[in-house]
């Protein structure tokens, strides 16, 4: 099966909000073993939704649209899709109904506008909205599928992956396609590229590579017949795990600070954080993980002399003799959450964020991170480039990744 996605709003075309559906629709449907072929944007205007449609049905045997399904005048979806296919639109008293009792318990009377959302196009299959008011909607139509979804992304993922998917898993006969992303960290694009070429010619299905700071996705994308693509893909998969051992961290949905969250979580420890130059941000992506209370604690964003002092008894010898950005800095702040918050495992971080250097002469990028453990304090200096976000984000991830291998006691 093979897919075009219409993303309508006028929205997305001036940049004001990004176009994260289409990246979420296209994971899913490769996951499941639909190719997407085509991916594109257009406006709230009846004609170009049209027209964007027709091509899609001309090429594929899927058509995915998203948005454009609201209240207001602006939004003609429902009603572009009903003048293609030369359906009209019929009001869905169930839904109204339902719609109102939305309204009702939230204390407010439904406007009048509203009543559009329950206008559904004859013979379509009314998906159930259950964070919205907008239903969406399957048409079979011949050997064609036409899907409707909401725009808002967290009501679209729940209609897409609780009703869309089982409804075309049943209705795929061909699984030519499938898609497998092997998540690596702590080797460069171009080492990684290098290892697998002396892995040597073999009958591989394709890969690229997509580099996210320290972060490499490698992604095999597999074609061939039937049964085929996943089997190719399981054979790369072994011979790339056997290559690259522990820089892969995990594949498909994995995240780094999930999968150390989880692995934290199944040795019964706790993790602490003191963070300088990274402002929280480690912290921030350690929270992200439903579940996480299970392990972290807590941390301290310490970016002055004096709180790293007072709070994480970094002494003031050290700050003096050794400086804020140094390793003996990033090792006492480790150990001083450690100490001071009672967790099994502390990282600290410090280091020169940029624009200018820090007055001390350090360059900007210079990072100090530091693990305290069960096993003992590991501590690395790094240089990164780029901004300064670019530097936050990198000694978190770095950070994280050497949380990971102190957990798989890797050197
Ligand atoms: P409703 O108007 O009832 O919320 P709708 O189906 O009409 O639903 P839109 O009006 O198109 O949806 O979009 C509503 C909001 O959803 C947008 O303002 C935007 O924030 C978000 N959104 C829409 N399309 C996308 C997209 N492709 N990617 C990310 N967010 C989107
Ligand atoms: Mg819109």
């Amino acid at each position: 099966m093979q897919a075009d996605l219409i993303c309508v709003g006028n929205e997305l075309l001036t940049g004001l909000i990004e176009n994260t559906n289409a990246g979420y629709l296209s994971r899913r449907l490769w996951a499941a073993g639909i190719s997407v072929r085509e991916a594109c944007v257009v406006a709230d205007d009846e004609k170009a939704i049209r027209e964007a449609l027709e091509r899609a049905l001309e090429n594929n045997d899927l058509a995915i649209i998203t948005g454009g399904l609201g209240p207001t005048e602006d939004d003609l979806t429902r009603e572009a899709v009903a003048s293609i296919l030369e359906l009209s639109l019929v009001l869905d008293r169930q839904w109204l109904e339902r719609m109102k009792e939305f309204f009702r318990a939230r204390g407010i009377v439904m406007p009048e506008n509203n009543r559009k959302q329950a206008m559904v196009i004859e013979g379509s299959i009314t998906l159930e909205n259950r964070r919205g008011t907008a239903p969406g909607a399957i048409i079979k139509r011949e050997d064609k599928i036409i899907v409707i979804l909401p725009g808002p992304p967290h009501e679209l993922q729940a209609m897409f992956d609780e009703q869309v998917m089982p409804f075309l898993t049943e209705n795929n006969s061909s699984r030519l396609m499938a898609v497998r992303t092997l998540k690596c960290i702590g080797i460069g694009e171009s080492m990684l590229e290098e290892k697998i070429r002396d892995l040597g010619r073999w009958d591989f299905p394709p890969i690229s590579y997509v580099s996210r700071g320290y972060e490499v996705d490698l992604q095999i994308k597999g074609s061939g017949e039937g049964e085929n693509a996943p089997a190719a893909i399981a054979e790369a998969e072994r011979r790339l795990r056997a290559e690259l051992g522990e820089y892969i961290y995990g594949c498909d949905d994995d995240t780094l600070p999930g999968l150390v969250g989880e692995m934290l979580a199944k040795a019964g420890m706790s993790l602490s954080l003191a963070e300088s130059c990274s402002g929280g941000l480690l912290s921030d992506l350690v929270t992200d993980v439903p579940g996480s209370s299970k392990y972290f604690k807590g941390g301290l964003v310490a970016y002055s002399a004096d709180l790293k002092n007072e709070f994480l008894g970094v002494s003031r010898e050290i700050l003096a003799e050794e400086g804020e950005v140094s390793a003996a800095t990033a090792r006492a702040m480790a150990e001083g959450a450690k100490d001071r918050f009672h967790t099994d495992y502390a990282i600290g971080i410090t280091g020169v964020a940029g624009p200018e250097s820090d007055g001390s002469g350090r360059p900007v990028g210079l990072v100090f991170i530091a693990v305290a453990g069960p096993g003992g304090l590991k501590t690395r200096e790094l240089n990164f480039g780029g901004g300064r976000r670019a530097v936050k984000e990198r000694s978190a991830q770095i950070a994280l990744d050497m949380l990971r291998r102190e957990l798989l006691e890797l050197p």
